[in-house]
């Protein structure tokens, strides 16, 4: 056949359109991607993946590789997350979001099976937890019930959640760590005070789960994952710290029937029976199969190795993070992550807002990620942060970082942080979100300066100022019409 493009044309226009994108290794995006910084493993991963490039994971059975693939990565996670536990079983997922929609989805089910009740039970998050679980109350018809999270700490509290509980409770979510501060839940004590009024709990792993394990210090901290009596399911992303390309994650269960209730099967059609574990049918097997290989080349040795490196960076980080007046590292972070805020003990003309921060990092090529602040239920305020995620490629490159890191904070100290304009968010305060079309969206949008064509790549100090003072419906019309009018 007379191809219309050529092979190599095709290719190198690939590489002109991959010539605009963030660099995804060397270190200088401290988030979405996860560099290892090991040669060798990015080929390893793309070679598994071409073994596999044909196959469809819809059929295990026609397919058995899959299961093999499968099988093995369940059981990888189940020796470092549930030592000593027996019956603990799982399935692959493309990824954190389905993992944490799949736990909650096999606990509405199971939370309905056991009452008899067919009406919404409640999913319970500290404010911290990620917005995968958001999104999972959201697609799976669930109340929400947020729990504020200890302000200094960021923390959730085995008190607070023990007041959020009653019988309409089917799940209880704490994040090891938290993706905004890298903040660990206590985990055992959560466990302890959901078990006293029979609610699981589940533990977010999806960031810090294969990490943690080989963190220093890991044997003296309490245990946080599946050794705990009272955690029945756990999720950890091969996509970050397994090193594999996106699409891989793992999603464990203390027993047997909840995994099941994650299950979707349907003989209710003329076409083939219908057995799905996760929420795709047809679906690549090309991630898992990179995430084994990369595993099983690694192994736990190799995983200790990384995190060793990711842990000594995160430390010489904080550490320069702390030396830099007018900033301070938010709580105590355990793990990979750490959040940055302004210290407000600095007198107000020695204080660095965070997200100018984060824009004066990115002018000298580091690009760090900008939190907006928000109020907790209870009224207590989470300050505005800028996060790092540190990778081990990120031993590297730390005394340019933290060189950088200096020296940006000192081109913004004293400058007041953005505040959204309040005649326009007064305005915004009128608006019911319902009747904000595409149109009059983008007319807000060019009002306060945003232009969709023209993307992200400037400072973001403005928008995140926008986010936190715009009701939260209104932000999230806009922020959807931004990115819709970026793709369109
Ligand atoms: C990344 C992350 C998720 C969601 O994962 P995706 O892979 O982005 O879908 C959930 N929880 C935590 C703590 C995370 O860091």
């Amino acid at each position: 056949m007379q191809f219309e493009h050529s092979a190599q044309e095709i290719l190198s226009r690939l590489d002109e359109l991959r010539a605009a994108d963030a660099p995804t290794s060397g270190g200088h995006l401290l988030s979405y991607v996860y560099d290892p910084g090991v040669a060798g493993l990015d080929d390893l991963a793309g070679a598994a993946a071409r073994k596999v490039q044909s196959l469809n994971g819809l059929d295990p059975t026609t397919f058995p590789s899959v299961a093999t693939l499968e099988r093995d990565l369940v059981a990888l996670a189940r020796s470092v997350l549930a030592e000593g536990v027996d019956g603990v079983v799982g399935s692959v997922t493309s990824g954190g979001t389905e993992s944490c929609l799949l736990a909650v989805k096999s606990a509405r089910d199971s939370w309905r099976a056991a009452t008899g009740r067919d009406d919404r039970p409640t999913l319970v998050i500290g404010s911290t937890a990620h917005a995968a679980f958001v999104k999972a109350a959201h697609y799976l018809d669930l109340r929400l019930r947020v729990v504020p999270v200890d302000p200094d700490t960021c923390r959730l509290r085995p008190e607070s959640v023990a007041a959020a509980l009653d019988e309409s409770v089917a799940l209880v979510v704490a994040s090891t760590p938290s993706y905004p501060h890298g903040a660990l839940d206590p985990v055992d004590e959560i466990a302890e005070v959901c078990a006293e009024q029979g609610v699981p709990v589940h533990v977010d792993g999806c960031i810090g789960a294969w990490v943690l394990p080989w963190w220093p210090g890991a044997e003296d901290r309490p245990a946080w994952d599946l050794r705990v009596p009272g955690v029945a399911s756990l999720s950890v992303d091969l996509h970050k710290y397994g090193y594999a390309p996106k699409g891989v994650s793992v999603l464990l269960y203390r027993d047997r029937d909840r995994h099941r209730r994650q299950w979707f099967a349907t003989s209710a059609w003329p076409g083939y029976a219908v057995v799905n574990p996760t929420m795709l049918g047809s679906r690549t097997v090309m991630p898992v199969a990179a995430g084994w290989a990369v595993s099983r080349a690694l192994g736990r040795s190799g995983f200790a190795e990384l995190t060793g490196r990711i842990a000594r960076a995160a430390e010489q980080l904080r550490k320069s993070v702390d030396a830099i007046d007018g900033l301070r590292v938010v709580g105590d972070p355990v793990g990979p992550l750490l959040a940055v805020a302004t210290d407000e003990g600095a007198a107000p003309e020695g204080r660095v807002d965070p997200h100018r921060w984060a824009d004066a990092v990115k002018d000298l090529g580091w690009t760090l990620q900008p939190q907006p602040g928000r109020t907790q239920p209870d009224g207590t305020r989470l300050p505005r942060t800028t996060h790092l995620t540190i990778t081990p490629v990120t031993e590297s490159v730390v005394v340019e970082l933290a060189d950088a890191l200096t020296a940006a904070a000192d081109t913004v100290r004293a400058v007041p942080g953005a505040q959204a304009p309040a005649d326009f968010v007064a305005a915004a305060r009128q608006i019911r979100p319902e009747d904000l079309t595409s149109e009059n969206c983008a007319a807000v949008l060019s009002m306060v300066g945003l232009d969709p064509a023209a993307g992200l790549g400037g400072p973001m100090a403005e928008l995140l100022a926008l986010i936190e003072a715009l009701p939260e419906p209104v932000a999230e019309r806009l922020l959807v019409e931004f990115l819709a009018r970026f793709m369109d």
